[in-house]
């Protein structure tokens, strides 16, 4: 078995040391590093400014634990669908998606889900393990790539709405925020990355302790605690009370507008007390609402509702001088979209 060391959990420090230590310059360590993060090289080889001596020592010691793009799939809309092999064989999938304006890369945090929300297709795998900070950053760099071989232009927005829920790995999720913003790795501003969680209230909370600069966005699906805990069962732990007093705490820190998406489906939230109940929970902190098309699950019980229903969200959010966009869905074709992700 291959016992050889991540190179990629050393810090630039680390790495500096590393080459002090084995007679060479600290100034070596910054080469590697900017070769590891900035320019994504996949093996030693890659790193031609590094003495063939040097990049066999590196080889004797250490690996790079990069992820494959595994198969790629195009849809009809231009998104683009990534299949990612980790080291360990296991799969997860990114997508990058075009609008005349920016790309905007989706990327997974966890392999499968560790929660059970009931209209979501990753729901359905199990939940396997964490991504690494690395991985979390090679499917950002990978899209980043795509962006500019397809569009001609660098990747200008991050969601992480792909599989997992970040706040469940939320030490490597801002681990690899840190690099993706780093000038060292890939240059991209915090205030274009959002973070998407279905709304675990401790971590959110944590997040504004972090004082982090990414925006928010909460999956929220309903504002009646029965309803939610119905479809997203592990809420149940998690009130909207709680949650609410989590957003007022994130608020409070960061001052930074929070974002709700929200399905509305038929015979579930498609009726008054529910527009109401989410015209009420938009009042507790500055805001907007996402209404996202529902990308029907094969063994899906979720009905998109009637167009008349979403009308009615959309005029009473705007009567209540709440900011309200309408997402449609992009990728379809491909298994692509939101809530879409089960590896197929
Ligand atoms: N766990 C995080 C991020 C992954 S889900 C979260 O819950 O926010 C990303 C978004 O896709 C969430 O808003 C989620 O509610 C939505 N989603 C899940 N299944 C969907 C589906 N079948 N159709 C449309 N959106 C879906």
């Amino acid at each position: 078995m291959d016992k050889k060391k991540d190179i990629r959990v050393l810090t630039k420090e680390q790495l500096r040391d590393f080459f002090i230590e084995n007679g060479d310059k600290a100034f070596r360590g910054n080469q590697v590093y900017e070769w590891l993060w900035n320019k994504s090289a996949h093996s030693f080889e890659d790193m031609t400014n590094i003495s063939k001596e040097t990049r066999k020592m590196l080889q004797d010691n250490f690996v790079i634990n990069h992820i494959e793009v595994d198969t790629m799939q195009r849809s009809s809309d231009g998104t683009v669908k990534n299949a990612v092999r980790l080291h360990d064989g296991l799969i997860v999938e990114s997508v990058l998606i075009p609008t005349k304006s920016r790309t905007t890369a989706c990327v997974s945090s966890q392999v499968g889900c560790s929660l059970d929300c009931k209209f979501c297709a990753t729901a359905s795998l199990k939940k396997m393990r964490n991504l690494n900070p690395d991985e979390i950053y090679d499917q950002v760099a990978a899209i980043n790539k795509e962006s500019l071989l397809y569009y001609n232009h660098k990747l200008s927005n991050i969601v992480f709405m792909g599989m997992g829920e970040p706040l469940m790995n939320y030490n490597n999720v801002l681990k690899a925020i840190d690099k993706i913003t780093s000038p060292e790795g890939l240059g991209i501003s915090a205030k274009r990355i959002t973070v998407s969680t279905s709304g675990i209230p401790k971590m959110i909370k944590k997040l504004a302790d972090d004082n982090v600069k990414f925006n928010l966005a909460v999956s929220l699906h309903s504002g009646i605690d029965a309803v939610r805990s119905q479809i997203m069962p592990f809420s149940m732990a998690f009130p909207l009370l709680e949650l609410k007093e989590s957003l007022e705490y994130w608020y409070a820190k960061t001052k930074s507008r929070v974002s709700y998406e929200y399905i509305v489906w038929d015979g579930i939230n498609d009726n008054r007390a529910a527009i109401n109940a989410l015209v009420k929970f938009c009042r507790y902190v500055p805001c907007k609402v996402n209404l996202i098309e529902y990308n029907p699950i094969d063994k899906g019980e979720f009905q998109q509702a009637k167009h008349q229903a979403i009308n009615d969200y959309i005029s009473i959010l705007e009567m209540n001088d709440i900011i309200v966009n309408v997402r449609r869905s992009r990728g379809k074709d491909i298994d692509a979209a939101c809530g879409q992700l089960a590896n197929k």
